[in-house]
C-alpha cells in the first residue's frame, strides 16, 4: 500500500526526520489563503500516489497567493501518469544546495533488508544505479541484526554529507531504518533529501510502501486518516471497469493491447512481447472457462485504450473452451467493431468449433475481419508476439 507524500512525512515526523512545515489544498481557493497566510515563496505539490511528478509538472513555485491560486488552477487539471489531482501540499521553498537519496528496501534475492544512500539525489536513482552503480551506496542487514549509528554515520560520510551535519545525517538515516521496521514497510525513500543554502537536512520528498498484510498491525495509520487502499493507489477507470465487470486487469504503460487466455499465459505473453522489443499496455486474466461476454469485455477494455496500437490475442483452450474464445470474439466484432489490427492464436480444447464459428461469421461479414489476423497450432507463439510488436510499430510511423 503506497502512501501519498504528505502522509509519508507525516510519519517522518513522529520519527524525527526533518521535514518542511507543509499544508494542503484542496481547491485553487485554499492555495490562495496557505500562501497569504504562509507569506514566504512556496512550492506546490500534487499529491498523487505515482513518482515522476517533477517531470510531469507536478511540482511548480509559486511566489505569492495570486500566483498560487493560477499555478494551482494548473496543477489541479493535469494528469500525471493517468491519476488526476485533487490534493496539493504547499511547503516553503527550499533554497537547494544539494540532493541526496536515502532509502531502505528489501533484497527479495538474499532475504534480507538493504540500506542505499547516494550523493545523487532528487534523480531516478534506478537510473544512477544503471549508469554509475559505483555512485550508490548500500549496506545489506538481516532482519535481526542492528544496524548501528555509526554505520549510518559512514554511510552519511560516503554520499558527502558535509562534517558538520554527519550526526543529523546518521540520526536522519537511522529512523529512516526504524520506520521502515516499525511499520511493516516494504519501501521508505527521501529522494531528495536536501542541504539547504542555510544548512540543513530536509527531507523534500516522502515515498513509502507498506505491506498490505501488514497493516492490521498499524491502528495508528487509521488514527491519522490514512486508510487501507488498492496497492499502487487510485485506480484507473478502465481498472476500475474492469473490475465490475470482474476482470482482473491492470493498465501498463506500453502500447500493446494484451488479450491472454489465462494470468500464467499473461505473464509468459509478457515475456515475449518485452523480448521481442515491445511493451504491453496492460495485464489481464480471463479466469478459467470464461463467458463469451467476458471475452467480448476484455476486447472492448483494449480497443477503447487510446494507448494501444496492436492487440495480442492467445487462447490456449484447456478448461476454457476454443468456441466460447470465438463466440466471445464475434459477439465483440458485431455488437461493438474492432478498431485496432489484432493477431491471434488459437490451439487445444474445441479448437475445430472455435474456427468453425470464426469462419462463418467471416462469411456472412468479412468486413469485420479486415484487422485480424489468424493463427492456429501451425504457427508459433513467438511468431504471433512478434507479429504484435511489428503491428504497433507499423501504427505508429502512420
Ligand atoms: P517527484 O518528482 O515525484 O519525486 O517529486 P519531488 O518531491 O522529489 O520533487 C521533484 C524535484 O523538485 C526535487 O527533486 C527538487 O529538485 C525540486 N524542487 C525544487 N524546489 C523544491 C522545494 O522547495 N521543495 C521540494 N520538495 N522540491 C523542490
Ligand atoms: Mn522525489
Amino acid at each position: 500500500m503506497r502512501l501519498y507524500e504528505f502522509e509519508g512525512k507525516e510519519l517522518f515526523k513522529r520519527f524525527n526526520i526533518p521535514i518542511p512545515p507543509g499544508r494542503l489544498a484542496r481547491s485553487p481557493r485554499e492555495a490562495y489563503t496557505v500562501l497569504s497566510e504562509m507569506n514566504q515563496p512556496a512550492v506546490l505539490k500534487a499529491q498523487v500516489l505515482t513518482g515522476g511528478r517533477g517531470k510531469a509538472g507536478g511540482v511548480k513555485p509559486a511566489d505569492g497567493a495570486n500566483e498560487a491560486k493560477t499555478v494551482s488552477e494548473r496543477l489541479f487539471e493535469l494528469k500525471i501518469k493517468g491519476f488526476p489531482v485533487n490534493t496539493l501540499l504547499i511547503e516553503p521553498r527550499l533554497d537547494i544546495e544539494k540532493e541526496f537519496y536515502v532509502g531502505v528496501t528489501i533484497d527479495r534475492a538474499n532475504y534480507k533488508l538493504v540500506v542505499i544512500a547516494s550523493g545523487e539525489g532528487g534523480v531516478d536513482i534506478e537510473e544512477t544505479a544503471q549508469k554509475h552503480p559505483d555512485r550508490i551506496i548500500k549496506k545489506t542487514l538481516d532482519i535481526s541484526e542492528e544496524f548501528y549509528t555509526f554505520e549510518a554515520f559512514g554511510i552519511a560520510k560516503q554520499i558527502g554529507i558535509p562534517g558538520e551535519l554527519l550526526r543529523a545525517g546518521a540520526a536522519i538515516i537511522v529512523n529512516l531504518y526504524d520506520l521502515f521496521k516499525r511499520f511493516d514497510a516494504k519501501l521508505v525513500e527521501i529522494n531528495p533529501l536536501v542541504l539547504t543554502k542555510s544548512g540543513d537536512l530536509v527531507a523534500a520528498d516522502s515515498r513509502i510502501s507498506l505491506d498490505d498484510d501488514a497493516v492490521f498491525r498499524h491502528p495508528e495509520l487509521k488514527e491519522m486518516g490514512i486508510e487501507s487502499r488498492h496497492e499502487e493507489g487510485e485506480m484507473t477507470e478502465r481498472e476500475k471497469q474492469a473490475q465490475q465487470w470482474g476482470i482482473p486487469y491492470l493498465d501498463l504503460d506500453g502500447d500493446i493491447g494484451m488479450f491472454p487466455g489465462g494470468a500464467g499465459f499473461g505473464i509468459m505473453g509478457n515475456d515475449f512481447i518485452h523480448y521481442y522489443g515491445g511493451k504491453p499496455a496492460n495485464f489481464m486474466d480471463s479466469g478459467g472457462g470464461p463467458s463469451p461476454e467476458r471475452i467480448a469485455k476484455m476486447l472492448v477494455l483494449l480497443d477503447e485504450n487510446p494507448a494501444v496500437k496492436a492487440i495480442f490475442g492467445a487462447r490456449f483452450g484447456g478448461i476454457s473452451r476454443c468456441d466460447d474464445f470465438a463466440r466471445g470474439v464475434v459477439m465483440f466484432l458485431k455488437d461493438h467493431g474492432l478498431s485496432k489490427p489484432i493477431v491471434m492464436r488459437m490451439t487445444g480444447n474445441m479448437w475445430q468449433e472455435g474456427v468453425r464459428i470464426f469462419q462463418q461469421a467471416k462469411a456472412e461479414n468479412p468486413e469485420l475481419f479486415d484487422r485480424i489476423e489468424f493463427h492456429g497450432i501451425e504457427t508459433p507463439i513467438e511468431e504471433i508476439s512478434k507479429r504484435a510488436v511489428e503491428l504497433a510499430k507499423g501504427e505508429r510511423s502512420d
